[in-house]
């Protein structure tokens, strides 16, 4: 199957300094000391890889891999990996940026990581993908650990990929070490609800974001890009929660329908096919015309840099939750806000991943392991404690709500590294 469009536009929106434009805002708001934000604005440490895989037909081919740690002040770094032919050092380290304030604004003791390799998975074999998942976690072990740095799945990286990375790093060690990365299969240490965290986060702050409104959701319909981990979870939970589903999207092209999706039995196409394109009962559209449609709210959880300043003024939706990290550049954020439309940031939008994530490291720490029903109780606690203070902030420095999101952030990042104090 075609895949539908390149995403990413290197070098027009550079999610790099994207990262760091929202991070002056809140610094500017915070009146953040000199020091501390020439800190905070870039990341501690990067570690670029290059390593061999030998395919499956003999040869040998290089990949070039990345392992970002934006910052340690609150505790070992957390972020996810990603398996994408566009994979660039600076979209990683825009990403290990935003996991920073994603785990401050949820109150987590971890500072933010993230990683990469430049690579389409797609055409690789089980085993081909096996050996370069098992060389790449060997070259980054040097900064990984439970108590150091704990990698988790982002685009294209699934459970099975996380339980090649354990194996691997306990295999050093010669004993199992299941704390060092999460989203892990329950059979090697993974939590209950982890798989569906993020999406079940992003359905939760759907309903808050609807009664600050007081908009109910029962009326609101609805328009979905991607369709992976956290696109078709959000998805299902919010046509459980009372959503219209009209449309949804991953890479090979959309889906629309007036009546609203069959959320379950259009898992069960993809499950069979590979895509949404093509499930019965549904007309055909563009990830571009998705994002345009008269839907009351958008949830762009794809890929970063989808609403820009190029389509911001087409989107109708009046509500957008940010399930991709970085979907919506500044440029884009300035007339979304012109024209009245609220946005939920990605680091509280879709930190339900983390936040279970951090359950998982805690469950495989103690080797004690919690119901489900425990972990999405305390996964809405911390999730609606990190949207009510960004909420709150917002209206308290009069800033949209991604400010107000970064202001809390950035104080509690800034908090601990003024506590710290310079070494040496
Ligand atoms: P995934 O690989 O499971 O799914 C990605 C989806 O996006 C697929 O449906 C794919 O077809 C689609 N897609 C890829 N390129 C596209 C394009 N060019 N146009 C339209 N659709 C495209 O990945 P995921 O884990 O669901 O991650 C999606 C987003 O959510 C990323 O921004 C990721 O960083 C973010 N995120 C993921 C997690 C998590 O727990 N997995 C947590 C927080 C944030």
């Amino acid at each position: 199957m075609a895949v539908e469009a390149v995403v990413i536009a290197p070098g027009v929106d550079d999610p790099w300094l994207n990262a760091q434009r929202q991070f002056d805002a809140a610094a500017d708001v915070l009146q953040l000391d000199p020091g501390v934000r020439a800190i905070l604005r870039e990341p501690q440490r990067q570690l670029i890889v290059n390593f061999p895989v030998k395919m499956d037909d003999g040869s040998v081919r290089l990949f070039e891999g990345y392992r970002v740690q934006h910052s340690l002040n609150r505790g070992p770094t957390k972020g996810g990996i990603r398996y994408h032919p566009q994979v660039t050092l600076n979209e990683v380290k825009a990403l290990a940026m935003w996991m920073t304030w994603k785990c401050a604004v949820a109150g987590i003791p971890f500072g933010g990581a993230k990683g990469g390799v430049i690579v389409d998975p797609q055409p690789l074999s089980r085993s081909e993908l096996e050996r370069l998942t098992r060389r790449y976690a060997s070259e980054i072990s040097v900064v990984m650990g439970p108590e150091r740095d704990i990698p988790a799945p982002d685009v294209n990286t699934t459970p099975q990929v996380m339980a090649w990375i354990m194996d691997t790093v306990s295999m050093s060690r010669g004993y199992s070490v299941p704390a060092v990365v999460t989203g892990k299969p329950l059979s090697v240490g993974g939590s209950q609800g982890r798989n569906a965290a993020t999406g079940r986060g992003c359905a939760m702050v759907a309903q808050q974001a609807c009664s600050r409104l007081g908009l109910d959701p029962r009326q609101l319909t609805v328009a979905v890009q991607g369709f992976g981990n956290v696109g078709s979870n959000a998805a299902g939970l919010m046509a459980e929660g009372g959503f219209s589903v009209l449309a949804v999207s991953d890479v090979y092209g959309g889906i629309h329908s007036e009546r609203g999706l069959d959320i379950p039995a259009l898992a069960r196409h993809v499950q069979s096919t590979g895509s949404v394109v093509g499930f019965p009962g549904t007309l055909p559209l563009t990830n571009a015309e998705l994002l345009e449609l008269p839907v009351d709210v958008l949830v762009p959880a794809a890929l970063e840099n989808q609403i820009t300043a190029r389509n911001a003024g087409q989107v109708q939706a009046k509500l957008i939750l940010e399930g991709a990290n970085g979907p919506t550049t500044p440029d884009a954020d300035e007339i979304l806000l012109r024209r009245g439309v609220t946005v939920v940031p990605d680091i509280v939008a879709n930190a339900g991943g983390v936040i279970v994530s951090y359950f998982e490291w805690v469950q495989d720490l103690q080797s004690f392991f919690w119901e489900e029903g425990e972990i999405n109780q305390r996964l809405e606690q911390i999730l609606t404690r990190a949207f009510t203070s960004s909420w709150e902030a917002s209206e308290r420095l009069s800033v949209p709500l991604r400010l107000g999101a970064y202001a809390v952030a950035v104080e509690r990042v800034a908090e601990a590294t003024r506590d710290r104090g310079l070494y040496p």
